[in-house]
């Protein structure tokens, strides 16, 4: 039965992804279940999305209820939903101004315009620079991918936008070499995702964020993975308390209702970007701002950062534990529950073999097993977890 969905996909979606050969059709809390009824642990949870574990009543109720009522208005209008979540989101952030997109991707372009629109402000020059990071990952729109430091996924898209620069994550020197008097934002993920599970350290920040105040230069901090309660903060860069001038958030916001944000501090956010130029036809819609509402709400009354805290030391203890047994292992590196086995040969055939026995893991890069569980799982998953995965590294 799952084999001629997947064929007809195949002859369907255009194929830009090398699926795995599954069809998934429900879920519940930290497990998935294919068509065919099989039952699969999540430690993906569709990429860092669904934070709050599959088929969540409060979740489902509070989304169905919104459909019922208002769907769209467009942002010529203002609707109730979008300005709570705007409050919600702002408390937590630490941040003094929201724009609502529907994707990662949308929301670094905005970052992106907002720095250039404020160094435009201030010299009316049109030739600043921007220096990200090698092995980072910003999304896949002309503008992410020009500060996506991967040469892999620019190559056939060239030119990209111009006047990006790269630096070495956790190298302050390499970030130093790399400014001018054009530069006008930094721009790195607080933990790399897709680049290999690589957090930046406090000295690194701490050394950024003085250097961009020094020259007046924006500190754009990308959360989109590591945000929302995955490392134990609520967004990673809390943890060292190097607060950004702007910042990204996507994935978790919405727990899988398409909706991500750029968020800015009231100084960008009176000198940046103003009526004009910027919009989106959807962004911050009633159905995607309740999602956040509800999803800021739930994280609150599930005290799902503190069940991160505690279930996080469990997971890298037991990871720990399969670096010292496994000479396929080099290390584990991560934070929270955003966790990287880094192996020594390509690990796809461990991520096919296990879920093959119903276990679902990615990688980062080619070998890295990526962990990004719901954030509502219990040690009894981490332990599940890793019995099914040792079968599959022996
Ligand atoms: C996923 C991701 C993006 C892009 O988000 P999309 O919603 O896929 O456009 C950007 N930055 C980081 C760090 C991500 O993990």
């Amino acid at each position: 039965m799952m084999k001629e969905y997947i064929e007809e996909a195949e002859k369907d979606l255009l194929h830009t992804y090398n699926r795995y050969q599954v069809v998934l059709d429900k879920g519940d809390g930290v497990y998935l279940y294919d068509i065919e009824g099989k039952k699969y642990l999540d430690f993906v949870s569709g990429i860092a999305v669904f934070a709050l574990g599959y088929n969540n009543k409060a979740y489902n109720d509070a989304l169905k209820g919104q459909i019922d009522k208002l769907i769209h208005t467009s942002n010529y209008y203002y609707n109730i939903p979008a300005i709570e979540a705007a409050k919600k989101l702002k408390k937590v952030s630490q941040m003094d101004r929201v724009f609502f997109t529907n994707s990662g991707a949308e929301a670094i372009e905005g970052a992106i315009k907002a720095a250039r629109k404020y160094a435009f402000l201030k010299d009316g020059k049109t030739d600043h620079e921007i220096i990200a990071m090698n092995h980072s990952f910003h999304g896949r729109t002309m503008g992410a991918l020009s500060v996506t430091g991967n040469p892999k996924y620019q190559e056939a898209f060239l030119p990209m936008i111009g006047n990006i620069k790269f630096a070495d994550m956790n190298d302050f020197e390499s970030v130093k070499a790399q400014v001018t008097d054009k530069t006008c934002a930094i721009l790195f993920e607080t933990v790399q995702g897709e680049g290999g599970i690589y957090p930046a350290t406090e000295e690194f920040m701490k050394q950024v964020k003085a250097l961009c105040e020094e020259k007046d230069i924006l500190l754009i901090l990308d959360e989109i993975q590591c945000g929302m309660g995955r490392t134990g903060y609520m967004f990673a860069w809390q943890k060292f308390g190097v607060k950004p001038d702007i910042m990204t958030c996507a994935k978790a916001l919405g727990c899988g209702v398409p909706v991500g944000a750029f968020m800015m501090t009231e100084k960008v956010g009176q000198n940046s970007l103003t009526s004009g130029d910027h919009g989106t036809t959807y962004g911050g819609n009633p159905l995607a701002t309740a999602a956040v509402n509800k999803v800021l709400d739930l994280f609150e009354e599930n005290h799902i950062i503190e069940n991160v805290k505690e279930v996080s030391g469990y997971l890298e203890k037991q990871l720990d534990a399969l670096v010292e047994s496994f000479d396929c292992i080099e290390t584990r590196r991560g934070s929270g529950l955003m966790q990287g086995l880094v192996c020594k040969q390509p690990v796809g055939e461990v991520i096919t073999k296990a879920l093959d026995k119903g276990l679902i893991l990615i990688n980062a890069g080619t070998n890295i097993i990526r962990f990004v569980p719901p954030l509502i799982i219990q040690k009894k998953n981490v332990d599940e977890m890793i019995g099914i995965l040792k079968e599959c590294l022996s």
